[in-house]
């Protein structure tokens, strides 16, 4: 995706308007959309990233703690009382656009969770392998 193209480039830096929530010089943190609820925040870069791999240092470094302090003021103003930090990277795991965003969700009481899996059962012997071939890349 050529960055001039981007959606989120262009939300980002203010060609599109949106419903921000915040803004400095990195980062415009936009309401989604399509929330999971109400409140749904995107935190988006002003740089083109296309996924977290790609994401400078200069950003990683302060994209969590802004989720943080966005979720903890959801908390006081729309009365949640929790929130989901959720980072998808590539098709397989639900990104659709790729442009690098950290989603920062509202969780009400009485919701069910919305990051939810089965459980697998490896034996030790199989989480002992695998650890190793992650390990080998790093
Ligand atoms: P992901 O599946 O992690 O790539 O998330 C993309 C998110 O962007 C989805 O939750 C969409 O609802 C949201 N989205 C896509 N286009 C827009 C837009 N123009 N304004 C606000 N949110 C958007
Ligand atoms: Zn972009």
């Amino acid at each position: 995706m050529k960055e001039d193209k981007c959606i989120f480039c262009r939300i980002a830096n203010g060609e599109i308007p949106s419903a921000t929530v915040y803004e400095d010089d990195q980062f415009r943190a936009i309401l989604d959309m399509g929330p999971a609820s109400k409140g749904h925040t995107l935190i988006l870069p002003k740089e083109h990233f296309k996924d977290v791999c790609e994401l400078k240092e200069a950003y990683a470094s302060k994209v969590l703690s802004l989720g943080g302090r966005i979720g903890a003021a959801m908390k006081k103003s729309l009365g949640c009382s929790g929130f989901n930090l959720v980072q998808n990277n590539g098709e397989s795991a639900g990104q659709t656009v790729f442009h690098f965003h950290l989603h920062v969700i509202p969780r009400y009481d009485g919701e069910a969770p919305i990051v939810t899996w089965k459980p697998g059962s490896p034996t030790q012997e199989e989480l002992q392998e695998t650890a190793k071939r992650i390990h080998a890349e790093l």
